[in-house]
């Protein structure tokens, strides 16, 4: 078992890989706590859950919506809660999503934690504090930076993700590693066989190393100043991707993180021989290197989405595997490389 500190000014957040689920009842006084889940983890491990009482919303990204979070209020208001309740999302970033926004609103904030279920919500969504809910097809345009008292990763319940949604949380993953960890790319590369089969060891050891750098990330810039915009890598491209095509949020990321490598390339912050292992080892997890949609449609949906940055956007390039810089790119410039070089 790993527990990973998340220091931060007012609080500190644990997450704590390798715990089994069964244990969740250690981390609470369970007579005031409240399980929020959906229905797909209903299923499958209610008989796992502590004696609580339980809201299941529907699964899915139709979930994040400011009705939903109407109904669990008021649920939890008929329920007696009281700002010395305690709440806990059981799920993936959806669900930790919506009742870390509910804990962090109802009666002005209550106590929260996360039991992270999908490999996304272990290394990206369950860390970090954001919490958001979508408006009018707007993703994450309400929410709050509100920590969880923990958050809870049993790589054994990896084991019933479909398999669809394990490769999404694996962009995220290659995300991190090519962010600020050479060895763990390498490793990726050398163990993707027990890594596709979610072999524990292995799972325990990726996620333990992925969850730490975002941690160390969000350390050091809570509130998204500065640092914290290295984890866009791939997400600039891979939204506008996202929006064209239709493809899976981790299918969009992978296209950008090979966008971003071709252009590290131009920049002369990466050689051709670090991008060819970058999208090798994307292909090896089943992740597509190249968008459906032509460039000019998806540079189209980029410049929509960021308008109002002007001229030039910031972009997140790769410094070879393991470091990456925040670079403001020409809009001029992006669109040369992404219809005629890239
Ligand atoms: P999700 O929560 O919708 O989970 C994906 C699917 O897998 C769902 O159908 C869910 O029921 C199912 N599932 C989850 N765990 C399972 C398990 N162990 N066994 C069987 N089925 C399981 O999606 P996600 O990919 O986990 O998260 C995506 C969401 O996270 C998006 O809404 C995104 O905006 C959000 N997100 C938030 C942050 C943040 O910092 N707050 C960061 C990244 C992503
Ligand atoms: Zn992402």
């Amino acid at each position: 078992m790993e527990k990973i500190p998340v220091h931060l000014k007012n609080r500190q957040s644990l997450v704590i890989v390798g715990e089994c689920f069964n244990n969740l009842k250690r981390y609470f006084n369970d007579r005031n706590t409240f399980i929020i889940t959906d229905r797909n983890l209903d299923n499958i491990y209610k008989e796992r859950f502590p004696d609580c009482p339980v809201y299941i919303i529907g699964p899915g990204e139709k979930s994040k919506d400011l009705a939903v979070v109407g109904d669990i209020s008021r649920w939890l208001l008929d329920q007696g809660t009281d700002r010395k309740s305690f709440i806990v999302g059981i799920g993936g970033g959806v669900v930790c999503d919506i009742a870390g926004f509910v804990a962090a609103t109802y009666m002005r904030g209550v106590k929260f934690g996360f039991v992270a279920t999908s490999l996304l919500a272990m290394v990206d969504a369950a860390i970090g504090g954001k919490n958001g809910v979508n408006l009018d097809g707007y993703k994450n345009i309400i929410g709050t930076f509100t920590q969880p008292e923990f958050v809870i990763c049993d790589v054994d319940l990896l084991l019933s993700l479909p398999e669809k949604e394990f490769v999404n949380g694996m962009a995220e993953v290659i995300k991190h590693a090519l962010i600020k960890d050479r060895s763990q790319f390498k490793r990726l590369e050398e163990f993707s066989t027990p890594v596709m089969a979610r072999e524990r060891n292995e799972m325990e050891y990726m996620v333990g190393h992925s969850a730490r750098i975002k941690a160390t990330i969000v350390e050091m810039d809570e509130l998204e100043h500065g640092e914290r915009r290295k984890l866009n890598l791939g997400h600039t491209w891979g939204h506008a991707v996202e929006k064209v095509t239709g493809l899976s949020h981790g299918e969009s990321v992978a296209i950008g993180l090979a966008f971003s490598a071709g252009l590290s390339v131009k920049k002369g912050l990466m050689t051709e021989a670090e991008r060819r292992r970058v999208l090798e080892l994307l292909k090896t997890y089943e992740l597509p290197v190249m968008s459906p949609a032509g460039p000019a449609e998806v540079l189209d949906a980029l410049i929509k989405d960021k308008k109002r940055e002007g001229d030039s956007i910031h972009f997140v390039l790769m410094k070879g595997i393991g470091d990456v810089v925040v670079e403001p790119i020409n809009l001029e410039e992006l669109k040369n490389f992404a219809i005629n070089e890239q």
